[in-house]
């Protein structure tokens, strides 16, 4: 079979690969036939992210049951999507929901990320991929869902869909604020559940142009980020001592760090009402990241950041999504078919969907 495999950055070959066949009852043999680009993975074709080569690419897919054992909960013909952490759905962390630390494999196992887990799990940007535990691992593509609009509920879409879901079912009709930038599906993921959610304001910022428009189709508030002018304009403001709950910037109940700078972590923290929480979706490849401790001390901020555990929150995505009530497809920036993937993957624009012999 035809396997997508990155070699060193800005070089891609389609090397003929053995196709991969039933080991257990459980397992499944699956086509993809969308498949997204990850955020991280244009960094790591451009070379930002310096993952070592050669690996099979690809972990955000949509696909079809090609093939099933006796109890892999899934028949051949069927629509999937395939989280794109492996998990057993058996272990003690699985079964509390935190499949991203499932006890099964390595840790990070991840397809299509060999250099994260150290181990090949094969990739998405391939004519077949192997799911052990399909029964626990596969999501049954809901009736009436586009592969296309929803290729990358594998990864990104639950990674924002979980910076906003459960607070503002915590917290109803609470505000929203996102930053977007260097997880730049992520962060346009989050601010369009936030909408789908219920949020009573949403604003987005970013500095680039094309990720602002895109965020406009989901009907929300949006801004260029412009953060040295928003810093100075907060500079002599007595809120923004460290230990003040009122004043400052504009405060917003729930805040998403996609950006990925420090300056606007600060910002968004600085941004963060009393009580609030935010989540940081984006990655700091440093040892150290300074953030406002006193500050967040003082105003009670809740802080999260960490993988997204994708299995467990993708049906809750999907089922948003079934009836038009959430629309990843904003995001979608082109889409293009798997034989010329190798060449479009630095393409700019927040989302690539790849499409596979799909007839949908
Ligand atoms: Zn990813
Ligand atoms: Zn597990």
């Amino acid at each position: 079979m035809r396997q997508l495999t990155f070699i060193k950055p800005g070089a891609f070959e389609w090397q003929d690969v053995p196709a991969p066949k039933l080991k257990a009852d459980t397992d499944a043999i699956v086509r993809p036939i969308a498949v997204a680009r990850c955020d991280l993975d244009l960094y790591i074709a451009a070379g930002v992210v310096p993952y070592p080569g050669p690996f099979a690419f690809g972990h955000e897919a949509v696909a079809e049951v090609v093939d099933a054992g006796a109890q892999a909960g899934v028949v051949k013909g069927e629509r999937v999507v395939v989280p794109f952490q492996l998990s057993c759905g058996r272990c003690d962390p699985c079964r509390r929901s935190f499949t991203n630390t499932c006890q099964a494999y390595p840790a990070r196992a991840a397809y299509g990320l060999k250099p994260t887990s150290g181990t090949e799990f094969g990739g998405a940007l391939s004519d077949l991929m192997y799911v052990p535990f399909a029964d626990h691992m596969l999501v049954r593509l809901p009736k009436g869902l586009d592969p296309i609009a929803v290729a990358s509920a594998a990864d990104n879409v639950p990674d924002g869909w979980r910076a906003v879901a459960a607070h503002l079912k915590a917290r109803p009709g609470a505000t929203v604020l996102v930053i977007g930038g260097l997880a730049q599906s992520v962060g346009l993921y989050a601010a369009g559940a936030a909408a789908s959610l219920g949020a009573s304001r949403v604003l987005y910022l970013d500095d680039d142009a094309v990720r602002r428009d895109t965020a406009k189709r989901f009907g929300i508030d949006v801004e260029p980020l412009n953060l040295a002018e928003r810093a100075e304009k907060t500079k002599s403001d007595p809120g923004g001592s460290p230990l003040a709950l009122r004043g400052g910037p504009e405060q917003f109940d729930i805040t998403v760090d996609a950006c990925g700078n420090p300056d606007a972590l600060n910002f968004l923290i600085s941004s963060t009402a009393p009580n609030g929480v935010c989540t940081s979706v984006a990655i700091y490849f440093t040892p150290t990241t300074p953030v406002p401790l006193l500050k967040m001390y003082g105003k009670g901020i809740t802080f999260i950041t960490g993988r997204v555990h994708a299995r467990a929150d993708l049906p809750a995505v999907l089922d948003r999504c079934v009836g038009g009530h959430f629309h990843p497809e904003h995001v979608t920036s082109r889409v293009v078919p798997f034989s010329d993937a190798a060449d479009a993957m630095t393409d700019s624009g927040p989302k690539l969907v790849f499409t596979n012999d799909l007839k949908t």
